[in-house]
């Protein structure tokens, strides 16, 4: 293991918990972790971690469609890039590598997320207030090297009517059940494909039973939990596949006891589009790169996705199983 050590991230608690766990890593000072991050790295980076301290904003708004609708939503930012690999993943064109990055200041993101929330709450909005935690990498896929829940789950109990949204593909949920807790304003949303498009283009991530067997073991212990259908892709038979996907999953799982629905296919801004599709001409020779790339269709509003019949189809699909349950995400 090589660890990236930013000289402002040293004294911090989880530093020191992850440096104490990783006793045998190679540890390199760097005085900006963008020194290591913003650089092309022609070596393999799995065994690889850059510890940092986030030292400016990192809360976001969503944009406009994003979401939960009717209420003030934002991102946060706690780790960048992920443990796991999907051949659509947009952070290949957001950044220039693949580094996972932890922010180990966890107290100064949750000073920044209260004084957020009572501002909102100051200036008499009572309505809900939603916190995405997982668009820059799979939180929940990371646990075991971040305690990103043990620490911010609690964090946002205290808070009426706000929500933490956290997205994944992994059913390794365990150090959420060693919480001992039935949160109240955290959602754990599982990101679902049929498991033959995630065996191939979700590398690395957990398999379908795997996530579903999650699903129901918090449902079992009421936690809230949410079902995410994205990206939904446009393969070759997709109807067929998708369709019998959606009849298995409603005999699994109580639907009725879902939180949210979300729905959304393929999208990316143009720029990050076009840099990843650069990087998959780079792969060596025998690896495959993401073929449905090709396909998109950029709109006008600079955005690019799938084409809108294949966008309707999707639409009309989960319509016919969950009604209007479902959230067309980010349209
Ligand atoms: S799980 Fe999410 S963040 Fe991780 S590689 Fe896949 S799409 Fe990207």
């Amino acid at each position: 293991m090589l660890i990236y050590l930013e000289q402002e991230a040293k004294e911090y608690p989880l530093t020191k918990e992850i440096l104490s766990r990783f006793s045998d890593a190679d540890v390199v000072e760097t005085w900006h972790y963008k020194n290591v991050f913003d650089k092309k790295i022609g070596y393999p980076t799995e065994k690889c971690l850059i510890l940092a301290k986030s030292d400016r904003l990192k809360l976001f708004s969503v944009p406009e469609n994003y979401g939960y609708p009717d209420c003030k939503a934002f991102f946060f930012v706690t780790q960048l890039n992920c443990v796991f690999d999907c051949a659509y993943c947009y952070l290949k064109g957001a950044f220039k590598n693949d580094f996972p990055v932890i922010f180990v200041n966890y107290s100064d993101i949750q000073l920044e997320l209260r004084t957020k929330i009572l501002e909102l709450r100051h200036g008499w909005y009572k309505g809900k207030i939603v916190l995405y935690a997982s668009n820059y990498s799979d939180l929940v896929g990371m646990e075991s090297l971040s305690w990103f829940h043990q620490s911010f789950i609690p964090f946002f109990e205290q808070f009426d009517n706000v929500l933490m949204e956290t997205r994944t593909k992994s059913g390794n949920i365990q150090s959420l059940l060693d919480l001992d807790i039935i949160p109240q304003n955290t959602e754990i949303a599982f990101s679902l494909n049929p498991q033959a498009i995630i065996e191939s283009y979700e590398h690395w991530s957990s398999s379908l039973k795997s996530r579903i067997s999650a699903i129901k073991t918090l449902q079992a212990k009421w936690w809230k939990v949410g079902l995410r259908f994205l990206p939904l892709l446009p393969v070759p038979g997709y109807v067929e596949i998708y369709e019998q996907f959606l009849r298995e999953l409603c005999q699994e799982i109580d639907i009725n006891n879902v939180n949210s629905i979300f729905l959304a296919t393929l999208i990316y801004n143009k720029q990050d589009w076009i840099t990843i599709q650069k990087k998959e001409s780079d792969l060596p020779a025998g690896r495959q790169g993401f073929k449905l790339l090709k396909d998109l269709e950029v709109g006008e509003d600079g955005l690019v996705r799938v084409s809108a019949a294949d966008r309707e189809v999707f639409d009309w699909l989960f319509r016919k199983y969950f009604g209007d349950r479902v959230v067309r995400d980010y349209v």
